[in-house]
């Protein structure tokens, strides 16, 4: 049972008394430890006793008889007599690192001669089954004195299914599989662990809980697209396509930046970051540098080239005597492994003065004014006009959340001095191979073509990676520049979304005209993103908002201004949808308000709004060619929106 016990470092680190106390209903070790009549030594102050692991132990869910002032000092084993076989059985997804859905403990004794075997005492203990490990006592009775053969293990069979059940949806179980599996352990085991000929009974000849179970019929479906029988092989569009790697990923084969084996010499890189949005610090490494394996701190007196990097020139490789946001990379310390480069990290003293008030929302920098780059506007109309002419005005304020990207394979990245004219190769887990290089060339201040970036597959991204992973590599590339040895940066989950930076939140105050009948005559929409502390990418992202808030309707007089708020938090960036998502569902929420102000359906409203072939966009792009209403209508109709939706929609909101 012990190879089938959780994974490698819960094993280091587990308990056997932790496993046991902790009561779990489907604890690996209670049912073999219960079955073979553990004793149990408890002490606690100036008494002891000691009791059997047995059906009285657990009192309820993650309940034992042991009293608040006890501790579990030790358990005692005993030794198996002659013709008394133990065994123990684990079922679960996976073999590695994973719960049990049925476990059990099975302990009998047999005498008898050749031939005419016969059960003398049995227990059968099983997890999984109830809401605490149990002893199938009625069967254990019933099977005491039985002639081991098919008949015995068959009514045994019977007898368990009666004793042990598991209701649909119970918290403790996986109601089916135990139910079936649980019989299936005691055919299973009990024939293999005893001497032939009685193992010769198999599985195989007793199907009786096959028919004592009754089935529930899963259902699942798959959809996939039939292309044209004409459509050229070459023309991907609609086809099922594998991803390239999918075999490897599927069997855990692909190889990752952190799978890359270690370098000779290699170093990792514990991080000191900010743990303040703004302040003037000033930094003591000397507690880290006296640690055995420590080899270097590095900081901003390091960098060769220019501490300021990013897409915009405009982010620090590392904190200049100021912090300018929580988890800036104030530093980085170098030592033989990741676990001593992280305590190490942690024992660089920082003292922060901190700069009042940090500005960290996007009220707060408006209040502040502090923004990131140029107003962006995109007008068409005159929106003034028709806003003093439209028969109804609604004005409000819609916020939209942020998102960690939450890839599965955190920023990452292996630098390798090449030894010849500071050269350095970097791979990385990054969505853009040149932003790297090109970071790394003005951060340790050489031409680019002395830097080889290179990237295998990264483990997501979803725009997390396009720009944001630049701040590492050139931080571990001027680390690696400085002690010329390899250096690895695995972030941390904490760190990763302490550093990284997310999609951007966005506020955006509207005022928009409409007639009794909907239509829409006039919006005047004003966008603030919370950029963090640099610009990134929030510009493009800022753009791609304002010309996406029409969305899918025509809006004859419209403006929409964008602004991006410098607040003193990690950049924001990238992230699927690139800010049009924002846009959108911005308009998304007043058009609804519209909807409701006007007591009309809102798919009435927006059907009514609807771009057609031949409209402009605000920003003038001529669009031949709309779908928008076919698309509409096919998907009210397919998913009955108006005959079912709607109408329970109404009677709930009623
Ligand atoms: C990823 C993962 C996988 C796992 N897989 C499995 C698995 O496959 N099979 C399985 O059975 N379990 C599994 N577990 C559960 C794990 O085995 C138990 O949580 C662990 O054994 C508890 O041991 P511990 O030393 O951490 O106990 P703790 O968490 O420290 O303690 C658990 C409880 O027992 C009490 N306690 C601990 N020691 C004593 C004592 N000596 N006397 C009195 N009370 C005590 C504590 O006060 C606490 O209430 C898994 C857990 C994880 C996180």
């Amino acid at each position: 049972m012990l190879r089938w016990f959780a994974g490698q470092q819960i094993r280091n680190t587990a308990s056997i008394g932790g496993n046991i106390c902790n009561a779990s209903p489907i604890s690996d070790l209670n049912p073999v430890l219960m079955a073979c009549g553990a004793k149990l030594h408890l002490a606690s102050q100036g008494s002891k006793r000691v009791i059997t692991l047995d059906s009285n132990f657990f009192l309820d869910y993650k309940k034992t008889c042991i009293k608040p002032n006890e501790v579990l000092v030790a358990i005692l084993i005993p030794f198996t007599a002659q013709n008394e076989y133990v065994y123990s059985y684990k079922q679960s997804r996976r073999r590695e690192d994973d719960l049990a859905i049925v476990n059990a403990g099975l302990r009998v004794v047999i005498n008898g001669t050749k031939g005419q075997w016969r059960i003398r005492d049995c227990t059968l203990v099983y997890g999984g089954m109830s809401k605490t490990t149990v002893m199938a006592s009625n069967t254990q009775q019933a099977l005491i004195g039985r002639e081991w053969n098919e008949a015995t293990l068959q009514e045994a069979t019977r007898l368990l299914s009666e004793e042990l059940q598991l209701s649909w949806g119970c918290p403790w179980g996986h109601a089916r599989v135990p139910q079936v599996s649980g019989h299936l352990i005691l055919l299973q085991v009990l024939p293999d662990s005893l001497p032939p000929p009685l193992s010769s009974l198999s599985p195989s000849t007793s199907t009786l809980w096959h028919t004592q179970i009754q089935q529930v019929i899963i259902t699942s479906s798959q959809g996939f697209q039939r292309v044209p029988c004409d459509q050229k092989a070459e023309d991907m569009v609609g086809r099922p396509v594998m991803h390239l790697s999918a075999p490897q990923q599927a069997t855990g084969e692909a190889r990752y930046l952190d799978d890359v084996p270690r370098l000779e010499g290699e170093l990792y890189g514990g991080l000191v970051l900010s743990q303040h949005a703004h302040a003037i610090i000033s930094v003591d490494a000397s507690a880290a540098l006296v640690m055995e394996g420590v080899v270097d701190y590095v900081s901003v007196t390091d960098v060769p080239g220019d501490n300021m990097i990013g897409i915009n020139n405009d982010e620090p490789v590392f904190a200049d005597g100021k912090v300018m946001s929580f988890g800036q990379i104030i530093g980085v310390v170098l030592a033989t492994d990741k676990p001593l480069a992280q305590r190490a990290a942690k024992a660089v003293r920082v003292t922060y003065e901190d700069i009042h008030p940090p500005v960290i929302t996007i009220e707060d920098a408006i209040r502040a004014g502090w923004f990131i780059g140029e107003e962006m506007k995109v007008e068409d109309g005159d929106v003034e006009k028709a806003l003093s002419e439209a028969e109804h005005v609604l004005e409000g304020e819609v916020r939209v959340g942020g998102q960690d990207h939450f890839y599965l394979e955190t920023q990452a990245c292996l630098v390798v001095p090449k030894g010849e004219q500071e050269e350095v190769e970097i791979l990385s887990s990054t969505q853009g191979v040149t932003a790297v290089q090109t970071n790394a060339a003005r951060g340790l201040g050489i031409p680019r073509n002395r830097v080889v970036s290179k990237v295998k597959r990264i483990g997501g991204g979803f725009g997390g990676k396009e720009t944001r992973g630049c701040y590492l590599s050139t931080a571990v590339a001027v680390a690696a520049n400085k002690v010329q040895r390899p250096v690895r940066i695995m972030l941390d989950r904490n760190e990763d979304m302490m550093t990284s930076g997310g999609r951007h939140p966005f506020l955006g105050v509207y005022k928009v005209g409409f007639t009794s009948q909907g239509r829409i005559t006039a919006l005047d929409l004003k966008l603030y993103s919370n950029g963090g502390i640099s610009a990134d990418l929030s510009i493009p992202v800022m753009q791609r908002a304002v010309t996406h808030a029409d969305n899918v309707y025509k809006i004859p007089n419209y403006r929409a201004v964008g602004k991006v708020c410098r607040t003193n938090l990690p950049p924001n960036t990238a992230f699927r949808g690139f800010g049009g998502p924002q846009g959108m569902i911005i308009t998304e929420q007043w058009i609804e308000r519209v909807a409701e102000f006007l007591k009309l359906p809102s798919e009435q409203v927006r059907r009514l709004n609807f771009y057609h072939d031949g409209d402009a966009t605000p920003y003038g792009q001529i669009q031949p060619k709309v779908h928008v209403s076919r698309c509409w209508d096919t998907l009210l109709e397919n998913t009955h929106y108006l005959t079912t939706w709607r109408s329970s929609v109404d009677l709930f909101n009623k």
